[in-house]
């Protein structure tokens, strides 16, 4: 049994530490700490013993996320051709890998299938008729699951219920005709559904019904004759202070009991769950502009470096580390970029801010590097992770080369040295 804290709050951050690291190694800066990513884990997987707990790789597909996962025994879901060739890279073996191809590019479906021609214990997930057809005509008849679309989506943001998106699954009365179908051309192993994602609390009921109608489909088409049934990922973190954590424990007994009994081996793919609140942003105070509506914070993290709160409107907790036990003031953060959309923060107490302040940016593990850009022309920041006492770069900041890189490339011209 896994004793770790069930969430670990911005607050409970070393902020001397963190102050350290920026000075460092400079701002903006994403801070790993792959123990807690491993503990995560670890909690989700005792709090389901039966299940195959695997690790969604696009919450964070960095090589020390990764492997920090592989030390403890995780299995790897990938959903693209590039998390499947990272996740080689970081030692996973491909025999059990897992691949959910949504809507597949072509270079995507002939590596998966050279893959599975020496690693056959390879899954290849699809969410769409013809992506079987398109298999079937690249040769393959090895292993393959279904995805399908229960019609019903949780989550945090309409942009991540999966599960009633037409693009994601096949529908659920097309399901047991094409399971009788897939038999007799390849080697039908599961049945997977992805609902949605951040699933907190008062969701949970609703999230585990849908399973439960996963559950009831794999029965349909006969779990005795499936290798797995495969549940997906979606369980929340409190992203703000006051929210609690799951009960994960409680919620798998929900779960369980939604799910009922199954042949088939249960499976989980959780990726926020186990990397969100492993990982936070550090960014400078560059500006400081006093209107009659607010305080304008201006950091030099953007929504190039961390895209949710523009794209899903997510809430991230931020502290001013640099000083803490200043009066709280309402601020409206924001970085470097020309768009009403690049703020992290509205009208926010935070401990008054002044110019040159450290910011600390929580729960930035999942989809936050991941989703991290050029826009702007801006070099992508640097990741260390941190290990006790000690610090290491996983991922060096770019500089402007490597932004420049593919164009210098592409014209022939010698690559800039501007960094
Ligand atoms: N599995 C699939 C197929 C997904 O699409 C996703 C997220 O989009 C996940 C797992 C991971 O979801 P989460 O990070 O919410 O656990």
């Amino acid at each position: 049994m896994s004793h770790s804290p069930p969430v670990r709050r911005l607050s409970e951050w070393d902020h001397d530490r963190l102050e350290g690291l920026a000075a460092e190694y400079g701002t903006p800066l994403y801070v790993l700490d792959p123990d807690r990513v491993q503990a995560n884990y670890r909690r989700f997987d005792a709090a389901f013993p039966d299940a195959e707990v695997m690790y969604a790789a696009k919450a964070h597909t960095g090589r020390a996320v990764l492997s920090a996962l592989l030390d403890v025994g995780a299995d790897v879901e990938c959903a693209a051709r590039g998390e499947l060739q990272r996740a080689i890279e970081a030692g996973a073996d491909p025999n059990t890998l897992q691949y959910t191809a949504v809507n597949p590019p072509a270079e995507d479906l002939d590596y998966a299938v050279d893959l599975a021609e020496d690693y056959p214990g390879l899954t290849i997930t699809g969410g769409a008729e013809d992506t079987f057809d398109r298999l079937e005509a690249r040769g393959y008849d090895g292993r393959v699951a279904i995805r399908i679309n229960p019609g019903i989506g949780t989550g945090h943001h309409e942009k991540v219920a999966t599960g009633k998106d037409a693009k994601f699954g096949i529908p659920y009365d097309r399901v047991p005709q094409l399971a009788a179908d897939l038999r007799d051309r390849f080697d039908l192993v599961g049945i997977h559904a992805h609902v949605g994602s951040g699933v907190l609390t008062d969701e949970v009921d609703d999230h585990a019904r849908a399973l439960g109608t996963v559950a009831d489909l794999a029965r349909d088409v006969g779990d005795s004759d499936l290798e797995f049934v495969d549940f997906g990922g979606g369980f929340g973190v409190p992203y703000r202070e006051d929210e609690p954590p799951l009960a994960i424990e409680a919620v798998a007994e929900t779960v369980r009991e939604a799910i009922g009994d199954l042949a088939a081996k249960v499976k989980f793919e959780p990726g926020r769950y186990v990397v969100a609140d492993a990982a936070l942003i550090l960014t400078t105070v560059n500006t400081i502009k006093e209107t009659a509506e607010a305080t304008v914070v201006g950091v030099d993290a953007s929504l190039s470096t961390l895209i949710r709160p523009a794209m899903f409107d997510a809430y991230h907790p931020i502290r001013n580390i640099s000083g803490p036990d200043r009066e709280p003031a309402p601020a409206s953060i924001g970085g470097p970029c020309c768009t009403s959309a690049d703020v992290f923060a509205t009208d926010r107490p935070v401990a008054r801010p002044e110019r040159g302040d450290v910011l600390a940016i929580g729960n930035a593990g999942a989809y936050g590097y991941e989703l991290a850009n050029n826009f702007h022309s801006q070099p992508r920041p640097a990741e260390v992770a941190i290990d006790g006492e000690s610090a290491r770069v996983v991922r060096r900041r770019e500089t402007m080369a490597d932004v420049t890189r593919v164009e210098d490339q592409a014209s022939g011209a010698p690559e800039s040295e501007r960094e």
